[in-house]
């Protein structure tokens, strides 16, 4: 099986596991781990912040995020299929205690404009206080959208009016390779910003936060509150180091082949999509009919997995364990459905 669902299936290589098992490690609760301090400053730097936080998953990075951002009754400001939104079982009700105001917005993409009827006058005592910008790069349930240019004025928005501005950067690693801009100049609005280790760079767990010695220090105090403090996790960090040196530059191979599938889609007539709006890794496939359950059982006996978001759409998901040959069989398989 071509497994398309997600970038997350990936299996760790043979190198990436002798890279864990050479690893150095000691009890990171004491911060005597090492490799997770090599990593932490490895991503620090590379993302142009002072500190950084290893968490095993992304969802912890998230909720550590806002407990360090916010306090209870605080407002969160966010498009509406954010994963912190939509993907997290409502964890800033129950663990931060914070309020969710979304917004809508085409393919994820928050303006300035929609933002600013919500600035409430901070003496009126009815009012919440926007605390948090909660942006997405990329904008995954919108289809892998690369956050536009606009961060920067979003973000100047926000400090203007006393918000912090905090980016899930879950595949900010494909949001740079497509873009070209760097890591850092991505993450330099921001005050505070996540990456995966675990999604397109295929190792097999872990997240990182990164900001100021301040944010970094309380992100750190709701870790443990989470239980996400971990002991020797230097194996891992390893994966996650090695992940992030080797695996960032071919994450191009990956968007050129979604871009091919997205193509060949294009040209189906139970599929509707704009190969254009392709810019990653992923691509949504909108189904004729909502049949999308049955095109993805044809597929599935045709050798190939992908995700069934809803009755009317499909994602494929291209990753570091699909190669060329892997390609040419989908792209037949998506031909032979009818
Ligand atoms: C996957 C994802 C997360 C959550 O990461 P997990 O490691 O699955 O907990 C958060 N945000 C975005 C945008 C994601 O795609």
């Amino acid at each position: 099986m071509i497994d398309m669902r997600s970038d997350t299936v990936t299996t760790p290589s043979r190198a990436m596991r002798q890279a864990m098992a050479r690893a150095k490690v000691g009890d990171d609760v004491y911060g005597e781990d090492p490799t997770v301090r090599e990593l932490e400053e490895e991503t620090a730097a590379r993302l142009g912040k002072a500190s950084a936080l290893f968490l095993p998953s992304g969802t912890m990075a998230n909720q550590a995020a806002v407990l360090a951002h916010t306090r209870p009754g605080d407002e969160l400001w966010a498009h509406e299929a954010s994963h912190v939104v939509d993907g997290e079982q409502g964890g800033v009700a129950v663990l931060a205690g914070v309020q969710l105001r979304t917004f809508q917005a085409r393919r994820g993409e928050l303006t300035v404009g929609k933002l600013s009827p919500w600035l409430r006058d901070p003496t009126d005592v009815h009012n919440t206080r926007p605390r948090l910008l909660w942006l997405e790069n990329t904008i995954a349930r919108t289809g892998g959208v690369v956050l536009p240019e606009r961060t920067a004025g979003l973000a100047h928005f926000a400090h203007r009016h006393g918000l912090m501005v905090h980016i899930d950067g879950s595949r900010l690693w494909n949001a740079s390779v497509a873009s070209g801009y760097s890591e850092s100049e991505l993450a330099a609005p921001a005050d505070s910003l996540s990456v995966c280790f675990s999604k397109g760079l295929g190792a097999p767990v872990g997240s990182a936060l990164a900001g100021d010695e301040q944010f970094v220090a309380r992100a750190r105090r709701a870790r443990k509150l989470l239980g996400g403090g971990m002991r020797q996790a230097g194996v891992i960090a390893a994966a996650a180091l090695y992940a992030m040196r080797h695996n960032v530059d071919r994450l191009e191979d990956d968007h050129l082949r979604a871009r091919r599938v997205a193509e060949v889609l294009a040209e189906l007539p139970w599929c509707r999509l704009n190969p254009s709006d392709v810019e990653t890794n992923m691509v949504f496939a909108n189904v004729v009919g909502r049949r999308s359950r049955a095109i993805a059982a044809q597929l599935a006996s045709l050798g190939v997995a992908c995700d069934v978001v809803n009755s009317g759409t499909l994602r494929f998901v291209t990753h570091l364990d699909i190669g060329s040959p892997d390609l040419e069989r989908v792209l037949l398989a998506l031909r032979a459905v009818r």
